[in-house]
């Protein structure tokens, strides 16, 4: 009976440890971050390796918006496909080749793309192509025979806005590449996108057509 007791006490104490974020995503840390999970019924990891190698811990705040955002567009397309990317350390802290995803406030979401039959797949992602991040798009958001899916972004986008907002936290900053972002406002969301959100307005360190990034807005304590 005792032992069942502490297995409870220890089990509902490491449940309630909260992630805490420190100094900020370029030069920062994390503590009890968790990982996010490797798949659900409409979104995967970028890559297993990734994973398993613990490349993918956020904030548990930011965990929770990003499956329940995943949860709301399943409700509303069930076929729409969606792939995360890199997000940060478990410990957070420096994060090669990043220049920031240092305090679990980060993730890269890959694009969803259409094939040639207007099929709605995962960005393809493989070792060679580093897991997507390789990839090329051309200013019409074409790679091969692939599509960049900018309806589904703008949702995607939509949603992690309105389930942070309803937590009582937000996004402090969506990068994409600035060639493309008109593709994304001319979606019903655009006008949406344009007034709640703050875009990159210039080229980022490395060209971000293969993902957008984002920074939520959770409270975070000095470094
Ligand atoms: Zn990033």
């Amino acid at each position: 009976m005792r032992k069942i007791f502490l297995f409870i006490l220890c089990l509902s104490l490491s449940v309630s440890q909260k992630s805490i974020s420190y100094g900020t995503t370029s030069n920062g840390r994390l503590e009890n971050g968790v990982k996010l999970p490797s798949s659900g019924q409409n979104y995967s990891s970028y890559s297993s390796i990734g994973s398993i190698l613990g490349r993918t811990y956020v904030n548990g705040i930011v965990q929770d918006i990003t499956v329940m955002a995943y949860d709301s567009l399943y409700q509303l397309y069930p076929e729409k496909r969606f792939m995360y990317g890199e997000t940060g350390l478990k410990n957070g802290g420096r994060f090669k080749p990043h220049k920031t995803h240092q305090n679990g406030l980060s993730v890269d979401f890959m694009v969803p793309v259409l094939t040639e039959k207007g099929k709605s797949i995962p960005l393809p992602t493989n070792i060679i192509n580093k897991f997507g991040y390789s990839i090329e798009f051309d200013k019409n958001g074409k790679y091969d025979k692939y599509q960049i899916d900018f309806e589904t972004i703008g949702a995607h986008i939509f949603y992690l806005y309105n389930v942070s907002t309803s937590k009582g936290y937000g996004i402090s900053k969506v990068i994409f590449d600035p060639d493309l972002q008109p593709l994304l406002f001319s979606t019903r969301y655009g006008d949406f996108l344009k007034k709640n959100i703050t875009f990159s307005k210039t080229a980022a360190w490395v060209r971000h057509d293969e993902h957008y990034h984002i920074d939520f807005n959770v409270p975070t304590k000095p470094l």
